[in-house]
Formats: C-alpha cells, sequence, structure tokens
C-alpha cells in the first residue's frame, strides 16, 4: 500500500450488467503481481461501448478501455507516479499466438472493459504491467486519451502496405475516421475522406481532400485502397462500388448484427479484404509526440462520472465526435 490509497477501498464505477450504472461502492480492484493500480485521469467513450451495451459480445463488469492515468501501485516501483496509457487485450502468454506476440489474437485472451476484465469508467483500473506505456510530457491528458484509438488506426499500415503513389479513400468522417485520416496522411498518398457532415468533413482537410456522399458518386473503380469506418453497414457495398479491380477494402468497422451484402463484386473484381483491429501502442504515442494533429478539436465535452448519463446521451448523439470522463477532479 501506498499514500495514494492506503484507506480507501471503494470507488464509483459505471457498472454493465445487462444496463449501466452508476455504482458508488464498488471495490478498488487489487494488482496482481504482474498488474499495476492506476488511478484514471480522464476516460474516452468508444463506439464500442455503445456496441457492447447492443449486446455485440456479452460482457458484464466496468465498461470502457480508452484512458490515461496514473500508476499508484505497481512491484515496478520505476512505475509509481507515471501517467500512463495501456494495450486493452491480456493474452495467457502460453499459447502458440502469444509466444509470437500476437497476444491481440490469443483466444484465451481478455480485453479492458470488453471481455472478462473490468474496464475504465471507474476511479481505479488494473492491468498487467507489460501492457503500460509512460505518456511523454509532451503530450497532455486530452490527447493521450487518444493513444487506444489512434493505435487502431494505425493497425491500418501494418495490415496493407500504403505507398505515396496510392489512392485512398475513407468511408467516414466520425472519431475514427479523423484519426485515420490524421495516420494515413503521414504517407502522403492521394487521400480522400468522404463523410455526410460537412462540420466533421472540415476537421479533417488539414489532412486530406474531403468530399460528402453526392460528391463521390463518380468515383467507382478508382481507389487502390477504400477504409470502410463509418459504422454504417451499407457503407461496405459502397466501399465495394469505390475500389478498383484487385484494390483492398480495409473494415474497420464493426457491427452488432449480421449484414446483408451481395460478395459477387468482390470475386468479379478480385478485391482484397482485410479486417483491422487493435493496433501498436508505441508508434501511436510517437506520432502524438511529433506531429499536430490537433485532436484535442475532436473533444465536444469532458463529463465528470456523476454525469455519465448525459456523457453517454452525448456521446452517441447524431454528429457527435469525442466525449470524455474525467475520473480525477
Ligand atoms: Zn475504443
Ligand atoms: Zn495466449
Amino acid at each position: 500500500m501506498n499514500k495514494f490509497n492506503s484507506k480507501i477501498t471503494k470507488m464509483k464505477a459505471l457498472y454493465f450488467d445487462k444496463k449501466l450504472e452508476l455504482r458508488k461502492d464498488y471495490p478498488i480492484p487489487v494488482p496482481t503481481e504482474n498488474e499495476a493500480l492506476i488511478k484514471v485521469i480522464l476516460a474516452g467513450l468508444c463506439n464500442t461501448d455503445k456496441e457492447i451495451m447492443n449486446g455485440y459480445v456479452p460482457f458484464t463488469g466496468v465498461l470502457g478501455h480508452e484512458f490515461v492515468g496514473i500508476v499508484t501501485q505497481c512491484a515496478q516501483t520505476e512505475f509509481i507516479g507515471k501517467r500512463v496509457v495501456g494495450e486493452i487485450n491480456i493474452g495467457c502468454g502460453v499459447c502458440s499466438l502469444c509466444k509470437k506476440g500476437m497476444q491481440n489474437h490469443c483466444p484465451q485472451r481478455k480485453a479492458l472493459g470488453i471481455h472478462g476484465k473490468d474496464g475504465v469508467f471507474g476511479e481505479y483500473l488494473t492491468l498487467p504491467i507489460e501492457n503500460l506505456h509512460i505518456v511523454p510530457d509532451e503530450v497532455s491528458d486530452e490527447e493521450a486519451v487518444f493513444a487506444e484509438p489512434l493505435a487502431a488506426a494505425l493497425n491500418i499500415l501494418q495490415n496493407v502496405e500504403i505507398s505515396k503513389q496510392d489512392k485512398v479513400a475513407i468511408i467516414g468522417d466520425g472519431k475514427l475516421g479523423q484519426l485515420i485520416a490524421r495516420v494515413i496522411s503521414t504517407t502522403s498518398c492521394d487521400l480522400t475522406m468522404i463523410g455526410k457532415h460537412e462540420s466533421k468533413l472540415e476537421l479533417a482537410q488539414d489532412f486530406c481532400k474531403t468530399m460528402t456522399l453526392n460528391e463521390s458518386a463518380d468515383l467507382e473503380n478508382s481507389f487502390d485502397v477504400v477504409i470502410e469506418c463509418s459504422g454504417n453497414e451499407s457503407a461496405l457495398h459502397y466501399a465495394t462500388l469505390l475500389v478498383r479491380a484487385k484494390g483492398t477494402i480495409v473494415l474497420k468497422s464493426t457491427y452488432a448484427g449480421n449484414i446483408k451484402i451481395n460478395p459477387s463484386l468482390w470475386v468479379i473484381k478480385e478485391i482484397r479484404m482485410t479486417g483491422s483491429r487493435c493496433g501498436p501502442f508505441a508508434p501511436a504515442i510517437k506520432l502524438m509526440q511529433d506531429n499536430k494533429m490537433n485532436l484535442t478539436k475532436l473533444i465536444n465535452e469532458i463529463f465528470l462520472i456523476e454525469d455519465w448519463e448525459n456523457a453517454f446521451k452525448a456521446a452517441f448523439s447524431k454528429g457527435a465526435l469525442k466525449v470524455l470522463l474525467k475520473l480525477t477532479k
């Protein structure tokens, strides 16, 4: 025990069991030998949270996986007092995938606030020390909380080679699309964001060309790579039209239900489909350190945890970008 939490054993947390509720006497988690106890500063609301609440995966526990916090307890004492962000997948450590460094795909994995592990919409969380990344001083709390979704955007570049010569379209002008635009623009490719909302498209204009769905209607077969991150199932068909023969579609959206699509064009055009999920934190933090990405412009509002109902309303209302919960006053 240390100065941060010598007496307090209960905390406020947003607990999900078929519905979300604020618990004021949830036990502060106790870290194992390999874990750190982290006091959450800010947490980000993400579409995955909404999908979980809609039944995308069965989950009971403290929701949330995007955070920046301060280590208050840790066997490796050099971490104590450090500002950290953390990778959300916790592998079993012994299977063949974990041994290859692919904990993200371990069949036994837990995922913070998503599967088998309490998440970050509480005052404290625990996470394995190996999942932690220290946030450099130049990166603010409000920027650092984007580490997880930014890493997820960076994962695209690990799965697909994109060069300066490529024509790339992003379908979707929401939170994820905005981060993807910032990441993919670092390749200097010919990049276009296609979306529905003028005000959101404007936020990407420092990083790429932008156009509305209507304006993009005659661009069939013109993109080497199309990244679908709108969360709208009809966009997958649209991506199929926009991509050139032998081009690549990157699917970032997850959908709570089954979707209906005729995949014949994937065969006829010999399209390569690739899914993309979580990504590497270290380069995401480096990117935040080196590049001016105007991440804080993507924050709509910051709420205290007590005001969580309004936070969720704001986060999942039409036209919303990033909404944060402030856990440490
Ligand atoms: Zn997320
Ligand atoms: Zn494993």
